[in-house]
C-alpha cells in the first residue's frame, strides 16, 4: 500500500492524527523500511504522504522541481532499493507544473530545462499537459535500470486524480 491509499483520501475515507505520527516516530526511530518509493514534484500541492494520508516510515520520497532526474535523484533512489528494499517506486507528475512551465518558457536552470526539452520534443506539442505527461514517460524510463518496478502517474490538481501513464 503507498499510492492505492490515494482512492480512499479522495473518498474521504482515513484518519491520520498527531498521535498516530508520534507513535510511528518512536516506532521506526531504529529504523525504517519503507514499502515503496515516490518521485514527485516540490511543488507544494503535489505532497504525496498527505495525498495518501501516510505516515512516517511508508514512503521514501524524493521531491525535485519538474520530477526531473539527475544524478542525486538517482542516487537517492538507488539507496531506497539497494538498502532499504524497496521493490516499487513511483513517479508522479502534475498539471500547471512551474518547472514545465519555466521551462518552455525559457526561464528554468539548465538541469530542470534539459529533460523538459526533451519532453517537449517528444510530445510534439506546446501543450503544458502534453510535456508534462511526456516528461513523466521520461523520467520513468530513466529509473528503469534500479531494478524497481517503476510505475508512472500524472496528477490532475482540478479533478483531484491520479492517472496512470506508464
Ligand atoms: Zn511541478
Amino acid at each position: 500500500m503507498c499510492l492505492e491509499k490515494f482512492e480512499e483520501v479522495r473518498r474521504g475515507v482515513g484518519v491520520l492524527t498527531a498521535r498516530d505520527v508520534v507513535e510511528r516516530a518512536r516506532a521506526t526511530a531504529a529504523r525504517q523500511a519503507p514499502r515503496c518509493a515516490v518521485l514527485t514534484c516540490s511543488d507544494s500541492r503535489v505532497a504525496p504522504e498527505l495525498l495518501t494520508l501516510s505516515n512516517l516510515g511508508e514512503m521514501f520520497v524524493v521531491r525535485v522541481a519538474g520530477n526531473v532526474v539527475d544524478d542525486l535523484v538517482l542516487y537517492s533512489l538507488k539507496f531506497a532499493v539497494e538498502n532499504l528494499g524497496v521493490r516499487k517506486i513511483y513517479v508522479i507528475g502534475h498539471k500547471r507544473c512551474g518547472a514545465v512551465a519555466a521551462a518552455l518558457e525559457g526561464r528554468a536552470p539548465p538541469p530542470i530545462a534539459q529533460q523538459i526539452k526533451e519532453a517537449a520534443a517528444r510530445a510534439g506539442s506546446a501543450s503544458p499537459e502534453a510535456v508534462e505527461i511526456e516528461n513523466v514517460k521520461i523520467t520513468c524510463e530513466k529509473l528503469k535500470g534500479l531494478g524497481a518496478e517503476v510505475v508512472g502517474y500524472y496528477y490532475d490538481l482540478d479533478a483531484v486524480e491520479l492517472q496512470r501513464i506508464c
